[in-house]
């Protein structure tokens, strides 16, 4: 069943609970991909956010969101990654336990990541369905709460606060590019920018390999894709085929959606470094990739996300120097 949307009034809300927990990251206008687009393109640094990606933004307002006795239980999850770090990142902030579970496919770097925030860690199984299943298990077991990584309204609404952040930075922006994989971003960012500027347009920005949101959108219902690597790990896993608030969201919100191949990502990825000077991983460096490929039409201003910069540093060093990771 769908529910109502995110709206503006939930989304400034989200950034008074969250003010001081996590930072206003910046944006930078790129000469090279500027150059590209024959536009003026404004990156905002979000990979700079703590624990590595806007997740955080999300996690805190839903775990601050929580009522005390819920949270004095403890929190579990399941995650790909980033949404696990941002969690138990945002659980212990706010006194809290977290327990994370995720697939065999997460790489070592986001793993270890987790742990070093303090949170409990279980592998479950080769897919995140899988992992869930854990989740589950665990909230009828111990009645824990749970925070989803994207299909929950305080998720996004904490992840629309990046985008007033856009609107407010960039008031000349025409379009705007967001990383879509589950649709917790996008939702967050397009609620809020079309909130405020119905002129702009979102484009989501995704993998060919396993996008589920893609190929949801033209089944127009929720379906299930097979999960395949990908240089944009983050980007990887299903949109819940019980999903309430992210599959509606993206299909009335977002314009269009542009599908990556993985050789574009990865000239994404070496552009970040080379010509930026940042450190991204795949899923943070779609935006980039996109216009690099020529997918990408403005007639003004666009402005992207490097939403995140959890990589394995060995896979990143491979990449940069000319390897296929
Ligand atoms: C989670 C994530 C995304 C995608 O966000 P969704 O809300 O699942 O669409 C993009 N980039 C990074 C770095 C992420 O961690």
């Amino acid at each position: 069943m769908t529910m109502s949307f995110v709206t503006l009034e939930e989304i400034l809300a989200a950034r008074r609970r969250i003010a001081g927990k996590v930072r206003r990251t910046f944006c930078n206008l790129s000469p090279v991909l500027t150059e590209r687009a024959g536009v003026p393109v404004f990156m905002k640094l979000e990979h700079q956010q703590i624990t590595g990606s806007f997740k955080l933004r999300g996690a805190t307002n839903a775990v601050l969101a929580l009522d005390p006795e819920t949270r004095a239980k403890g929190i579990v999850a399941v995650s790909t990654g980033n949404h696990g770090r941002a969690l138990a990142y945002a659980a212990r902030a706010a006194g809290a336990r977290a327990t994370i579970c995720m697939s065999e496919l997460v790489p070592r770097a986001k793993i270890e990541g987790i742990a070093q925030q303090g949170a409990d860690i279980r592998i479950i199984g080769r897919s995140q369905d899988e992992a869930q299943r854990e989740v589950d298990r665990l909230i009828e077991a111990e009645g824990v709460a749970t925070i989803p990584p994207f299909d929950h309204r305080d998720v996004i609404a904490g992840q629309g606060t990046l985008g007033l952040e856009m609107v407010e930075d960039l008031p000349e922006m025409a379009t705007a590019l967001v990383q879509l994989s589950g649709g917790g971003l996008i939702s967050g960012v397009a609620a809020a920018i079309k909130a405020r500027r119905p002129d702009v347009r979102v484009i989501g920005i995704t993998m060919e390999r396993g996008a589920a949101m893609h190929a949801s959108l033209a089944a127009g219902r929720p379906v299930e894709v097979e999960e395949l690597p990908t240089l944009a790990d983050s980007l990887g896993g299903g949109i819940g085929i019980a999903n309430r608030l992210t599959f509606a969201m993206t299909r009335d919100l977002v314009d269009d959606v542009v599908l990556l191949t993985e050789e574009e990502i990865a000239t994404g990825i070496r552009h970040c470094y080379h010509a930026e000077g940042q450190v991204v991983e795949g899923a943070g460096a779609v935006g980039a990739a996109a216009i690099l490929a020529g997918k990408v039409r403005s007639d003004g201003p666009v402005a992207l996300i490097l939403s995140g910069g959890n990589i394995d540093m060995d896979d990143h060093r491979r990449l940069i120097c000319g390897g296929t990771a």
